[in-house]
């Protein structure tokens, strides 16, 4: 038997107020106090993962070392946390509906009719007790995606009403995260929004144990004492929480509030031992004290929205918070690179890097993008897609192989120096089916990656379905751009380099999943620092 407590967070008001920033910073207080956490989401969509998902509807996929395709909030967990999520730890409503289904196929359910309550409400149960029945956790914080009144979230509301019951109230909390706006006509913040919100809540048959309230204002004590009477919780259960600069702020405004500390309290946890984010703060004040500023060119093409490449881009702060240097980056769309001037579009980067992504659009803006880092010795990292351009690249301009071209892109080329794995090639169902997770590479001593991770023997996470062509690895190699990293058991080229460049390094996986505030990514670490090097000639 074993005692997990469960933390509940759900959203009011509005989507987009930070539940997963929030969900992760309390984590991360409460690791600070010595408990064992981890944090789930629930997504509200029928969708099975966001795997198939263009990034323009919800961000990045982030991806587990388990191979699962999961929601960003995940790598928001993993960055505060510094420990592994995997596919316990984000469940769709398709996922919970696939699996209620297939049982009924099966006949498990024994001639009874199937229904939203109590078959899938059970399911959605059974997911989030899956983590808690591990024993590897004093508390389980599951998110709830959505906003509280969505038709679709109904059924993990009406989950999460059951499990207060069914475990008591010191085993299971409800916090609600709302939004406190300010109405500049009237000079005011007002809590009728929240009120309302609660009042939904309330009519799931959820009282909410604790409101956090976000706010571009602070809250006083009179309208926490408001929120308090009408919400119906005490007055110290209304924390604030106010905009702050960067999310890695909120854990520790959240321990000025006291949230961590109101949580162990209601699940009847030990206060004893408080947080200390030694290392968490040391993290903070060095990146808000940079000593150098460089700018990385991001290309991709989906730039519009930053968090299609969240992982990236945090990772680009923990690396640059450890070499005190400001990492800004120039958002530009590969798409633009092939209609208009490129040199003026890319002058001045100290870096470039050419993103992961899809399909057709935008990819002779990337090659274009590459050449130019290559021929003008500019610090390159290629990622995934961004390191089959290099390939690319290399061999139209130095091999000579002007029709080279991955076989997503052209299935008839001549020179398919990308191709599809054999084991791909009669895959039709596109959802999970990459090659994704986490893969062994073994990497060249004396090679810039080498050089990076200090070590021969690197796992890193996955996903794609092309692979760098065998047989054209020997020419490859003997105009100069090496295979430095190779999956020891298939013999997949993994790493390649331009050694006669001062950093030029392409990547088949994704370095950016693994990179936290404690653990910055090696790779990302040499990239700034040759980043750094070139601002400086
Ligand atoms: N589209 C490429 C492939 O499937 C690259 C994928 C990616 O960049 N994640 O292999």
């Amino acid at each position: 038997m074993n005692n997990t407590k469960y933390v509940f967070v759900t959203g009011g008001v509005t989507s987009s107020l930070g539940k997963g920033i929030i969900a992760a910073s309390l984590a991360k207080l409460l690791q600070e106090r010595g408990y064992s956490v981890t944090i789930q989401k629930l997504d509200p969509y029928i969708n099975i993962d966001p795997g198939t998902l263009n990034p323009y509807e919800h961000g990045e996929c982030y991806v587990t070392d388990d191979g699962a395709e999961t929601d960003l909030d995940l790598g928001h967990y993993e960055r505060f946390l510094n420990i592994p999520t995997s596919q316990a730890n984000n469940v769709t409503t398709g996922r919970i509906y696939q699996s209620v289904i297939d049982k009924e196929r099966k006949g498990e359910f024994l001639g009874k009719t199937v229904q939203v309550i109590p078959h899938i409400t059970d399911e959605i149960k059974h997911r989030i007790k899956i983590l808690g029945n591990t024993g590897n956790y004093d508390i389980v914080i599951t998110e709830i995606g959505g906003t509280v009144g969505d038709i679709e979230s109904l059924p993990y509301i009406e989950a999460v009403r059951q499990l207060q019951w069914e475990l008591g109230e010191d085993n299971a909390i409800v916090i609600h995260l709302t939004l406190v706006p300010y109405l500049a006509a009237a000079g005011e913040l007002k809590t009728k929004p929240t009120q309302h919100s609660v009042k939904l809540l309330m009519q799931s048959g959820i009282g909410p144990d604790i409101l956090v309230c976000r706010s571009e204002h602070e809250i006083s004590q009179d309208i926490k004492r408001k929120l308090a009477l009408f919400c119906n919780v005490k007055k110290q259960d209304v924390i604030q929480s106010l905009d702050a600069e960067t999310i890695y702020d909120v854990p520790n405004l959240m321990f000025a509030e006291g949230l961590d500390r109101v949580v162990l309290e209601k699940l009847n946890l030990s206060t004893d031992k408080q947080p200390e984010l030694v290392e968490w703060n040391c993290f903070v004040k060095k990146y808000k004290n940079p000593k150098h500023t460089i700018e990385i060119g991001l290309i991709g093409k989906y730039v519009e929205l930053h968090d299609s490449y969240k992982s990236i881009t945090e990772a680009f702060i923990h690396a640059g918070s450890t070499h005190e240097t400001k990492v800004n980056v120039r958002w530009i769309h590969s798409e633009e690179l092939e209609t208009k001037n490129i040199n003026e579009q890319l002058k001045d980067l100290d870096g470039v890097l050419v993103a992961p992504g899809f399909g057709e659009r935008g990819i002779e803006g990337k090659i274009e993008a590459v050449k130019y880092a290559r021929e003008n010795n500019i610090p390159f990292l290629g990622i995934c897609l961004g390191m089959q351009m290099a390939v690319i690249e290399f061999a139209r301009n130095v091999l000579q192989l002007s029709d080279a071209n991955s076989t997503e892109m052209n299935e008839d080329t001549s020179s398919p120096v990308i191709n599809l794995m054999e084991e791909q090639k009669d895959i039709t169902n596109m959802g999970g089916t990459m090659r994704l997770g986490a893969w062994d590479c073994q990497l060249t001593e004396g090679s810039k990656a080498f050089d990076a991770y200090k070590t021969t023997d690197i796992s890193e996470r996955h996903r794609h379905r092309y692979e760098f062509n065998s047989e054209f690895k020997a020419q490859i190699e003997a105009a100069g751009m090496k295979a430095t990293g190779i999956n020891p058991k298939t013999g997949l080229v993994e790493v390649v380099e331009i050694p006669s460049h001062p950093w030029f390094v392409g990547v088949q996986y994704h370095p950016e999943y693994k990179s936290t505030v404690l653990n910055p990514h090696p790779l990302f670490l040499s990239f700034i620092t040759a980043a750094i090097e070139y601002s400086k000639q």
